[in-house]
Order: C-alpha cells, then structure tokens, then sequence
C-alpha cells in the first residue's frame, strides 16, 4: 500500500520536526544564564559591601559615644585643676589630662579612618548599584528574547500538530498504534529509509530476501533487527528532504 507509507514517511517527518521543536524549547539560553549568574553574583557582593558598611557604623557610633564621654572627663578633669591647691595632686591632674588628651587623639584618628573606610565603600556601593541596574535590564532584555522564541515555537508546534492530525488520520488505526509503539522505543524514529541493503535506523543489513520484497512491493515492512518499519529509498525520494534524497544507490 503505497499510499500507507507515504502518509507513513510524512508522519515521521513531521514527528521530527516536533521533536526537533520540543528539544528547542527546552534549550535555556547561554546568554540569560549567563546574564543571571553575572547578576546574582553582583547582589551578593553588595549584600556583603553592606554588611561590611553596617558593621564599621556601628562601630563608628560606639567610638563616638566613647569619645563624647572622654571629652566630658577631660573638662572635668581641667575644671578641677583650676581648684586643686596640693603640687601633687596638681601634677597628677595634669598628667591624667595628658593621658585622656593622648587617648582621645588615637580615637579621632581612627575615627575618622573609619569614615573614610566608609566613604570608600559607599562609593563601591554605588558603583555595584550602577552594574546591578545594568545587568537586571540584560536579563529582562535576554528573557524576553527567550520567550519570544518560545512562544514563537508553540506557534510553530501548534500548526504542524494540526498537519499531522490530518495526516495519522489517514492512517489505520493498528498501523498507527504500532508507529507509536516503535516511536516511543526507537527515540522518535519508527520510519526509515533502507538503501543499499543497509537499516537507515540501525545500520545493519537486511536480509537479501526481505530487501528483494522491499523493492518489490509497498506493503509495510520492518527491520528484523530495530523493528522499524522501512521503505526502499529509491521508491519515496521524491518525500525526503533533498540531502537525504542524493544519496541514493550508487547504480544510479
Ligand atoms: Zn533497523
């Protein structure tokens, strides 16, 4: 039945292109992988940048408020001078107030590495902000493009679909169901050409007598090793895409 395998080899092809679709579709593009790895890399950054910026504020803080208290002692400390009347204590006063002056210069001195510290790292921040901002439009610009494609693809998908209803129509039913069967073993290939001799699904040869009855008559035949149905290649060329038509048999 020649029409059976012609609407045989036209299911497969289809077949394949759905296939072919579905594979598509699952592919995640390099480009928005890589845009959100890129981006999830420079949150974490800035997440640390301000962890780090938080810390070294409240140490800030803490040695302002330490240094606001030196400051009271040292007045007091001068207030009191004024009243002592003792050399000793005078001189011991005056020592304390060295020492308190002494400690309170390191602590503005640190303090303000400090700030600077943090001017730094704000600057940093901002800098980060700026390539976040940037790399966020990149992914929404990379994953539009990628949906675009798949919406694209369930277009495609859903008009060959419909071409193909109407082509396993036209099939018997038991036809079909075995079509399906081999399919679903065979990764999607249940039809092949045979040329040469030689199974296009396995690469094995067929036995000579089955080959003679391949070119003989179009009855539906398959594979004794693979068991997928085959068809003699020279007889449906004019169905295959064409770089799979020239190959044929060399006594041609
Ligand atoms: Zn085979």
């Amino acid at each position: 039945m020649r029409e059976e395998m012609i609407n045989l080899i036209k299911l497969q092809e289809i077949d394949l292109k759905i296939l072919a679709i579905d594979k598509a579709k699952e592919e995640f593009p390099e480009s928005l992988k890589k845009a959100e790895e890129a981006l999830t890399q420079k949150k974490e950054e800035y997440q640390a940048l301000e962890n780090e910026i938080e810390e070294i504020q409240f140490k800030r803080r803490k040695f302002e408020e330490e240094l606001e208290q030196e400051y009271q002692r040292l007045k007091k400390s001068q207030t009191r001078l004024m009243e002592v009347k003792a050399q000793r204590e005078y001189q011991a006063l005056l020592k304390e107030i060295e020492e308190i002056k002494k400690a309170n210069k390191q602590r503005e001195e640190e303090l303000l590495q400090m700030m600077e510290r943090i001017e730094a790292l704000q600057k940093d921040k901002e800098k980060l902000a700026q390539e976040i901002q940037e790399l966020e439009k990149k992914v929404a610009e990379e994953r539009a493009k990628y949906e675009a494609r798949r919406a694209e693809l369930d277009k495609e998908r859903e008009s060959i679909w419909q071409e193909r209803e109407e082509i396993a129509a036209k099939i018997p039913a038991n036809l079909l169901k075995r079509y399906e069967f081999v399919k679903s073993r065979r990764n999607g290939v249940a039809v092949v050409p045979v040329n040469n001799a030689v199974c296009d699904g396995c690469h094995m040869n067929i036995p000579p007598q089955l080959y003679n009855e391949l070119q003989r008559d179009d009855k539906v035949y398959e594979c004794p090793i693979c068991q997928r149905i085959i068809f003699f290649k020279k007889a449906y060329a004019e169905l295959l895409p064409p770089e799979e038509a020239d190959s044929s048999d060399n006594s041609s």
